[in-house]
């Protein structure tokens, strides 16, 4: 099987695994995992930030640092399809008692005029308005990437209505290697930053929330009311840092596989549109001969996994696991259906 369902799917190298095996670890709860310190602080170095915390998932990184931000009975703005509304189980409700309003964006992308104008007015009938989320890449948005002058303008705003900005950056090494980026930038527009470690970056598990001193402080805290304060963590945290030294200049790869993988589907008469491609992640349109869930079985029958995201759109995703050969085999498949 061909498995471009999610870039969660990949599995450890054996060199990433050797690095496990060597990990020097500790108690991280007690802070003395090196490996997590050594982490941890690596990824605050490199986003120009202060401190960072280790946590088991980008949903925990990204649940801890709403509950940071948030007191109950505030509100959150994101954009409709955001993974911190759609794919976290309802979370913001049931971790931190806060409400949502959601903007449509443009390929998961929303602007400072949105934000600006779904700011509620200080009145005792309105929530308070508190954080802002922006995902980049966004995932619904097919892996689509907001341009600095778009933060910088969204910082501004909340600057002047005193919120706080959060970045949920599952797949930001995406973003930084599409748009030639540098990390320390992003440190200066968010209050916090998740990074994933799982996706394009291949670890087996573990996701990063980066910020300052004071809130990654108190995200400790949260970490451990939440149930993710973990052990020797260190034999994760190692392949993390295999990650970040290995596998990030590599994602132009799997971005070259995804552009290859979209024109091939732009020949076919059942795939009715594309979202544009400058990242991993392929979304398309169906119509015609297949449904989305018609089309998943058939590639599944004939080798491939993909998702089907909605029963219009398909999702394939690219990966370390991914090489050009299968790609091609995967071509050769649409081609002939
Ligand atoms: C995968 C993902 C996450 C984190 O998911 P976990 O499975 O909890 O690690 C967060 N945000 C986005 C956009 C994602 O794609």
């Amino acid at each position: 099987m061909i498995d471009l369902r999610s870039d969660t799917v990949t599995h450890p190298t054996p060199a990433m695994l050797e690095a496990m095996m060597q990990a020097k670890v500790g108690d991280d709860v007690f802070g003395e995992d090196p490996s997590v310190n050594e982490l941890e602080q690596k990824l605050a170095d490199m986003f120009g930030m202060e401190a960072a915390i280790f946590c088991p998932s980008g949903t925990m990184t990204n649940q801890v640092a709403i509950k940071c931000h948030t007191q109950p009975g505030d509100e959150v703005i994101c954009e409709k399809m955001s993974h911190v509304y759609i794919y976290e189980g309802g979370g913001i409700a049931f971790n931190s008692g806060a409400q949502v309003k959601t903007l449509e964006g443009n390929y998961g992308r929303i602007t400072a005029g949105q934000v600006e104008s779904a700011i509620n007015a200080d009145d005792v009938h309105k929530a308070r308005t508190r954080l802002v989320t922006l995902e980049n890449t966004s995932n619904r948005g097919g892996g689509s990437c907001y341009s600095f002058t778009d933060f910088e303008a969204i910082k501004e705003v909340c600057l002047q209505n005193n919120l706080k900005l959060h970045l949920d950056g599952a797949r930001i090494f995406n973003a930084i290697i599409a748009n030639q980026e540098q990390p320390q930038v992003y440190g200066k527009i968010f209050d916090s930053i998740s990074v994933c470690l799982s996706k394009g970056l291949g670890t087996p598990a573990g996701s990063v929330l980066i910020g300052g001193k004071d809130f990654i402080k108190q995200a400790r805290r949260i970490r451990k009311v939440f149930g993710g304060g973990m052990r020797q963590a260190g034999y994760l945290a190692a392949a993390g840092i295999f990650a970040l030294d290995n596998n990030i200049d590599r994602l132009a790869v799997d971005h070259m596989h995804a552009k290859k993988l979209a024109e091939v589907l732009s020949e076919k008469d059942f795939v009715k549109a594309i979202f544009p491609v400058v990242t991993n992640i392929v979304i398309f349109e169906v119509g015609g001969r297949y449904s989305s869930k018609q089309l998943a079985e058939k590639l599944k029958e004939l080798g491939v996994l993909a998702i089907a995201i909605s029963p219009l759109h398909v999702r394939f995703v690219t990966h370390l696991d991914i090489n050009l050969a299968m790609i091609n085999e995967v071509s050769a498949i649409i081609e002939a259906l």
